[in-house]
């Protein structure tokens, strides 16, 4: 028999939450960001239940090769870009739409010949100072790239650093108009966050990621409680050994948590190298058969060990959920102290994977 734990990818809940996207933003096309391998759900796996998707967004060639001869015909936005002059034959050949963020790439723009013009997405800093022109240089820049005739349609495209906080991106927006108010052609800036809660963003095409997997973008499940999004990834294994405890019997590696009094445990087949997170503290909530509990002591490379106080009727074989539906993976990443998208994105490939509709 194989070790008990797997990931199902529902795909229902993945159209559902394009739906979502499709709601919120009625009057704009939708980039789908399936990088990171569609944030650790595999591409190959689920891009077909999002093709009523504009196009699809990611950076890595790789991954846009896979899409383009796995069948899509649809636009495929490179985010950062190409990384080097030599990538544009590819670029080319696979009709891919691609990010300019950088001089050197004019550069190596112009000094190809192309069988078709190029579209391209200029990329405005306007305020992130990640990936970008600086507002002061954005018209010139744009003036050179509509002189080429390697260039195709140009869209100008920002990225926002807070808009899932009280922070907003207001800043961002006035950076944004500041330079670019005069300049003609379509825009595209709003992630996740700014899909949800920022509709004065949404321009012509948006670009969520995290929410077509049923996550939220700030962390917070509450946050994305009204909004219709179901998670799209269950990670499931089961109870494989039993222990009762007595009064300070320590449990795992450096005997972290420590009972106090009479205690059941239970060991879960799932650890870090299956991409739980090891930082994850006792008291981390895991369901065992239905019932909300939590781990106990350090997370180990293939194993955790959760409390089976609130599940006595739980044994060997009792089917326990890391996260899914019956526990938000925002709930374990909060307690871990990091977001559902590192967690998505660092499912371990020894991790089964099955796809339901
Ligand atoms: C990752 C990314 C997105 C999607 O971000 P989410 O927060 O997952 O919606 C959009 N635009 C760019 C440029 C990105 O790098």
């Amino acid at each position: 028999m194989p070790r008990p734990i797997s990931a199902t990818l529902s795909m229902s809940a993945l159209q559902n939450n394009l739906q979502v996207v499709r709601h919120r933003s009625a009057h704009s096309k939708v980039w789908s960001v399936v990088k990171a391998n569609a944030y650790g759900h595999g591409i190959a796996r689920i891009w077909q239940s999002l093709r009523s998707t504009d196009g699809f967004a990611l950076l890595d060639f790789n991954e846009a090769i896979l899409l383009r001869e796995s069948g899509w015909q649809g636009p495929i936005l490179l985010l950062e870009g190409f990384f080097s002059a030599h990538d544009l034959r590819e670029v080319s050949h696979y009709r891919l739409t691609t990010a300019v963020h950088s001089r050197w790439q004019l550069a190596a723009l112009a000094a190809m010949s192309v069988a078709e013009p190029l579209d391209i997405y200029l990329k405005v800093n306007s305020g992130m100072n990640r990936l970008g022109f600086h507002p002061a240089e954005v018209s010139e820049i744009w003036q050179q790239l509509r002189s080429m005739s390697q260039v195709g349609h140009i869209t100008l495209m920002s990225h926002f650093a807070s808009a899932d906080s009280r922070e907003g991106v207001k800043w961002q927006v006035d950076n944004f108009e500041r330079s670019t108010g005069h300049l003609p052609g379509p825009r595209s800036l709003a992630n996740s966050a700014a899909t949800l809660w920022h509709p004065n963003t949404h321009h012509d095409w948006v670009r969520p990621g995290i929410i077509l997997y049923g996550a939220s973008p700030s962390g917070r499940v509450e946050d994305i409680a009204d909004t219709g999004l179901m998670p799209v990834m269950q990670l499931r294994s089961e109870i494989i050994a039993v222990q009762n405890l007595s009064a300070g019997d320590r449990v795992g590696y450096s005997g972290r948590y420590r009972a106090e009094g009479q205690q059941r445990i239970g060991v879960v087949a799932c650890g870090y190298a299956d991409g739980y997170p090891r930082h994850a503290p006792s008291g981390t909530p895991v369901m065992v058969a239905g019932v909300k509990t939590q781990t106990l002591g350090t997370v180990s490379m293939d194993m955790i060990m959760v409390d089976l106080t609130p599940c006595p009727e739980a044994q060997i074989g009792s089917q326990v959920e890391l996260w899914g539906n019956q526990l938000p993976i925002d709930e374990v990443a909060a307690s871990a102290g990091t977001l559902g998208y590192e967690l998505m994105s660092a499912l371990a490939p020894r991790v089964p994977v099955s796809v339901k509709l």
